[in-house]
């Protein structure tokens, strides 16, 4: 059986490490200098490199050869290191040692002169498993260690350690992978393997793996045994179960018109095609965490095209677009603990539409109140749908302002009927008005002008149904303006 990737391709070297520069820099330039701290503390996600980067550390102080900061990889002590028999090297899993004798023991191989290196290393795993009973035993060492012991306290949960152990450390906080760097290592490794693969195919596989080498590399492994080294998008969808990037884009965007059946239909479908549906959960919040981003940062990620985030970014309001990311990770967590995983999001989806309020204001605005109290059809079409999601991709508050109106066309004008003289005044503003007759000529495919007027009958009461749009609540609670 072959070993697995993610051993095989350990690095060796403080240089084959990536995405973890700041900390492989300092750990050379100490070494070089003879400047070595007896306790170090490596926090950071899992796969990210902090076992590797302790191993090369004891090695490299341990070297014979030192070769700028980098171990030799060739002497006696090297060698020792990298066949794993190095008697100076104890590694102990704190998840699995955790308690006080297991710290006693510690205590007393510490005492004992390094059997053939110059230093004794202890690398420390998950050390915030640790007893409280033991963690003191373990400050007694580190308060005087032996001039012969460097520790390495590795942790995925730096909050969980005492402060007391913090501050006897030199701390380094290691990063989560780019999505990049990650995509690269694993073509990289993929060639060297001689795999046949599709780029975008591993793109996925970095993004699955949430920023950890060791979880991306698994994935390859598990991808590639699949199919004998053939990693397509294929192979990777049966894997991972991704969803079809179309479908993702496809769903948020009915969710960005408020298009609730349509959103709950997609929902739906990938039910009864037996789909997984956490999996599109997950890839629907990177989706939208994607477009957050690019709204605020420009920012794009290399999972989805730019049209795709550009179109969402524009038509959410900053308030809306952070809501809309917070609710669907929240329904990921739902989704975990229920028999029905793909309630949580159907909730989500009536709950959106209802805080948007879009249908329901787009149904009261294609009617209006005559002069006698009837209703009447407005012969705007279906283009009005259309006219305000083009408001909106330019500005927020006036299209928020737009759902309060009741549009009618007639000839070569698209008349606004405003039941409040505020909302009138607000939209007829030179600025705004550019706007509206530039969109409504755009849509309606004739050159248009916008007139707002108000409606007739005075002093009507309110409509029954209050407006559910946060956006404009908050606008006419502080008579501000939302700046998108
Ligand atoms: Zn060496």
């Amino acid at each position: 059986m072959r070993a697995a990737l993610y051993r095989k391709y350990r690095p060796a070297l403080f240089s084959d490490v990536s995405g973890q520069d700041h900390v492989t820099r300092t750990l050379m330039n100490a070494i070089e200098m003879g400047r070595v701290s007896h306790a170090y503390l490596f926090c950071g996600v899992r796969g990210v490199g902090k076992t590797s980067v302790a191993r090369i550390f004891s090695k490299a102080v341990n070297c014979l050869n030192l070769k700028k900061g980098e171990p030799c990889d060739e002497c006696e002590i090297c060698l020792d290191f990298m066949a794993g028999k190095a008697l100076d090297l104890i590694e102990i899993d704190a998840a699995s040692n955790r308690g006080i004798d297991e710290i006693r023991d510690l205590r007393e191989k510490i005492k004992f002169a390094p059997n053939k290196a110059k230093y004794k290393v202890f690398i420390i795993d998950e050390v915030h498993m640790l007893t409280k009973e033991a963690f003191n035993a373990l400050l007694k060492t580190l308060e005087e260690p032996p001039a012969h012991a460097i520790f390495i306290l590795a942790t995925t949960e730096a909050h969980k350690i005492p402060e007391t152990i913090i501050s006897r450390c030199q701390r380094f906080d290691f990063q989560r992978i780019g999505l990049k760097t990650i995509a690269d290592h694993l073509e990289n490794i993929a060639s060297k393997e001689n795999f046949e693969f599709d780029k975008k195919a591993l793109e996925i596989i970095a993004a699955e793996s949430g920023g950890s080498f060791r979880d991306a590399i698994s994935l390859l492994d598990q991808v590639s045994s699949f199919n004998k080294g053939k990693i397509s998008m294929e192979e990777v969808r049966l894997i991972v179960g991704h969803i079809d990037l179309e479908i993702i884009t496809g769903f948020v965007w009915f969710l960005v018109q408020g298009k609730t059946k349509d959103a709950l239909g997609v929902i739906e479908k990938l039910v009864e095609d037996g789909r997984d549906v956490l999996q599109f959960i997950k890839s629907t919040t990177v989706f939208l965490r994607s477009a957050m981003l690019y709204k605020f940062t420009k920012n794009q990620s290399e999972l989805f095209s730019k049209e795709s985030l550009e179109k969402v970014a524009n038509a959410l309001s900053e308030k809306e677009i952070i809501d809309m990311v917070q609710d669907i990770a929240n329904v990921e967590k739902q989704a975990r603990l229920t028999l029905i995983p793909q309630l949580p999001l159907e909730i989500a989806v009536v709950k959106f539409a209802l805080l948007e309020g879009t249908e329901i204001q787009q149904k009261e605005s294609k009617k209006v109140e005559t002069g006698t109290g009837k209703e009447s059809k407005i012969n705007t079409g279906d283009k009005w749908d259309e006219f305000l999601l083009e408001v909106k991709a330019e500005n927020h508050s006036v299209h928020a302002l737009l759902r309060a109106a009741q549009p009618e066309l007639s000839g070569k004008e698209l008349k606004l009927h405003f039941q409040y003289q505020f909302h009138k005044e607000r939209v007829e503003d030179n600025k705004n008005k550019l706007i509206l007759d530039k969109a409504a000529s755009k849509v309606y495919g004739q050159p248009l002008k916008v007139k707002c007027v108000l409606l007739s009958g005075g002093a009507k009461k309110p409509k029954e149904k209050p407006e559910v749009n946060l956006e404009n609540q908050v606008v006419e609670m502080f008579g501000g303006e939302i700046i998108s």
